[in-house]
């Protein structure tokens, strides 16, 4: 929370944080209302743009508070279709988020609405070997200002709403427990982003206690667990984390997760070419899925460059979502929007560092 000036950026605060600092400074609470107004609903830039609020109270807050953004420093794709965000954070590390136009089955069903992909660290401590996110380790977490800029920065770029939001770009949020579910907060708030609950989706590697954790919590928010093999062999293969949590402990985390929360769960699952896309491992897949009603999305994989792993056939596809079917599992097989700009997320940020670090491309925007 705290930014490299020291000072805690004001949009990481709750309401009903900025309700105590104002009563530390002796302001009516009210104005906890007029400072969100002028954050989420104007969104000025500057806190002595808060022309409501007495000189010496914006004073007082600027000593205070910061108030950053975000840089958008490139965009990828065209206005219609899936667009990718890249961002420049106030200490220089770069971040990507990734608009989707026609969001798929497990963003929410309807197919027209505008789904944001927002990242949650730079870098990823987690290392999956398919994942661009992973390939250069884990630098530091967002902060919740950081998360939620992401989505005021593309409403901005775009002039449109948004309404789903996925925890499914750079990052594990179920890692940066705090300012993910802080950002949640202030994405879902009324006086926020008021973004429904249930149009919010964090999706996790399987970091087992953090999914007890998260079933404490009264959120109504939707979680997708990213499997991708249905055996420790397979999983351990392309997932370090499963030798620190493997299937079974993340199964009984997620029973735990169902039992508590009465909410269902997504079991996403990418579609490797000769690692996780057997029929035997779609038989394991569907008796998981039937432990925990839980739905299946499978995602032909994204290629990386410099990685060897490709997508199967769309026969082969196909015959693994057949069997889901025929156990009864109801099961989406993702139509990949956005291929041609590498939908995958981390894999713009990493093309920029190439080419950053090159020297083809100015730093600055
Ligand atoms: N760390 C979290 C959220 C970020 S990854 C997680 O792993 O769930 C979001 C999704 O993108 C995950 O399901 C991840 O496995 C998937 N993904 C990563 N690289 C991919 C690729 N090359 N092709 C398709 N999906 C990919
Ligand atoms: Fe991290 Fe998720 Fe990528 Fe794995 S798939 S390296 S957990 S971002």
């Amino acid at each position: 929370m705290v930014t490299n000036a020291g000072k805690t950026d004001i949009k990481s605060l709750l309401v009903s944080e900025l309700q105590e600092h104002l009563r530390e400074l002796r302001e009516p609470s009210y104005r906890a209302r007029q400072i969100t107004d002028w954050l989420y609903k104007t969104r000025v830039n500057t806190i002595d743009e808060m022309t409501d609020l007495p000189r010496s109270l914006r004073t007082r807050l600027m000593d205070r508070f910061s108030l950053g953004n975000i840089d958008l420093v490139r965009v990828l794709g065209a206005r219609d279709t899936t667009r990718k965000f890249l961002f420049r954070l106030a200490d220089g590390n770069l971040i990507e988020s990734v608009l989707i136009r026609a969001s798929p089955a497990l963003y929410g069903g309807r197919s027209d609405r505008r789904t944001i992909c927002i990242s949650t660290q730079v870098g990823c401590a987690y290392g999956c070997k398919f994942c661009a996110s992973g390939l250069e380790g884990f630098t530091r977490n967002l902060r919740a200002n950081e998360i939620v800029d992401q989505i005021i920065a593309i409403e901005q770029e775009s002039g449109e709403k948004i309404e789903n939001v996925v925890f499914m770009g750079m990052g594990e949020p179920l890692a940066n427990f705090e300012n993910v579910l802080r950002a949640i907060r202030i994405i879902n708030a009324p006086w926020g982003l008021a973004i429904g609950a249930r149009r919010i989706t964090i999706s996790t590697s399987g970091l087992a206690p953090q999914i007890r954790r998260l079933a404490e919590e009264p959120l109504q928010i939707r979680l997708a667990v990213s499997l991708h093999g249905a055996t420790d062999e397979v999983r351990n293969r392309i997932m370090p984390v499963n030798r620190r949590y493997n299937v079974e402990t993340l199964l009984l985390a997620c029973d735990h997760y169902v039992a508590h929360t009465k909410r269902r769960l997504t079991f996403e699952y990418i579609l490797i070419a000769d690692v996780n896309d057997t029929n035997q491992q779609a038989r394991r897949l569907s008796r998981h899925a039937r432990r925990v009603a839980a739905k299946v999305n499978l995602i032909p994989y994204n290629n990386v460059s410099g990685l060897p792993w490709t997508r199967p056939s769309e026969s082969r596809q196909a015959k693994f979502l057949s069997i889901l079917r025929d156990e009864g599992i109801p099961a989406t097989l993702r139509r990949e929007k956005g291929r041609d700009i590498d939908a995958a997320c981390g894999q713009l940020r990493l093309q920029m560092k190439r080419e950053f670090s090159s020297g083809a491309l100015p730093v600055t925007p």
